[in-house]
């Protein structure tokens, strides 16, 4: 099913217990810029926050685009090794997870922040039953540092922990209002879909999450909405279940 209409308020008729917030890297810039705008993250918080007053869980796996992506580095590989790199936007990740934690937690939110790679002195190691029992006392946990390992994406952490943790839903907040049959910027004829299967993502190789992402999500059935958070209201709307942005099932 598509549309090329602006997003409908009609319902979905989802309502969730638990959510997985994907947050890329350039959701802690502006558009365009790198490094963290203290007031995207302020703003970003504020969402969260409101999200939260309802009473879901919210477990958020942060990007780290902003600051490095291992890829970045792939033409300098006689001085930096690609792993090393990797290692560096996961880093990048936490980083991110940090200035995340303190704008929540000045928010009024109680926060967990839980790497993938280990270090005690600011974060928590990720443990699963104890990030679910976290989410289960009603604080929001910040996962950072991916999958701890190289060559993959947070899209991929994102997926895998939302299988880990039984999240209901996977939320990838973009810039964007859902997934086009092409990009709307080039192409004025391209329509957007409310609804995809993932087989159909995969046959059309649109671009969404990366494969392997995408993979776990279809196994698990666990859905995936790309929606525009920077709509005011949008991601209070995704999680009461109001059919806006791109729902892939
Ligand atoms: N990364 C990695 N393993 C992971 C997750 C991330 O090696 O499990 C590295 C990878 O180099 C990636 C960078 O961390 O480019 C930052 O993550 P990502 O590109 O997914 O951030 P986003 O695009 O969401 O801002």
């Amino acid at each position: 099913m598509s549309e090329s209409e602006s997003p409908s308020s009609e319902s979905s008729g989802a309502t969730y217990k638990r959510v997985l917030l994907k947050l890329s890297g350039n959701s802690f810039c502006r558009s365009g810029e790198s490094g963290i705008t203290m007031a995207e993250v302020s703003s970003v918080s504020q969402q969260i926050r409101r999200i939260h007053d309802t009473g879901v869980e919210v477990a958020i796996v942060c990007g780290g685009g902003n600051i490095l992506r291992g890829r970045d580095f792939a033409a300098f590989s006689a001085t930096i090794n690609p792993p090393t790199a990797h290692y560096m936007g996961m880093l990048a990740t936490c980083i991110n997870g940090l200035a995340l934690q303190d704008a929540l937690e000045n928010a009024g939110v109680p926060t967990r922040l839980q790497t993938a790679i280990r270090m005690e002195g600011v974060a928590e190691p990720f443990i699963r039953r104890r990030c679910v029992r976290h989410l289960e006392k009603g604080r929001v946990v910040i996962l950072a540092a991916g999958t701890g390992s190289p060559f993959v994406t947070t899209d991929t952490a994102a997926a895998l922990r939302a299988r880990e943790i039984e999240a209901d839903v996977v939320l990838k907040a973009t810039r964007v209002d859902g997934i086009y049959s092409d990009d709307p910027e080039k192409n004025p004829h391209a329509v957007k879909y409310s609804d995809i299967s993932f087989q159909e993502v995969l046959k059309q190789d649109l671009k969404v999450m990366d494969a392997q992402a995408m993979h776990h999500c279809m196994e698990q059935n666990i859905p995936i909405v790309v929606f525009n958070y920077q709509k005011e209201g949008n991601l209070e709307r995704v999680v009461a279940g109001e059919k806006i942005g791109t729902r892939v099932g």
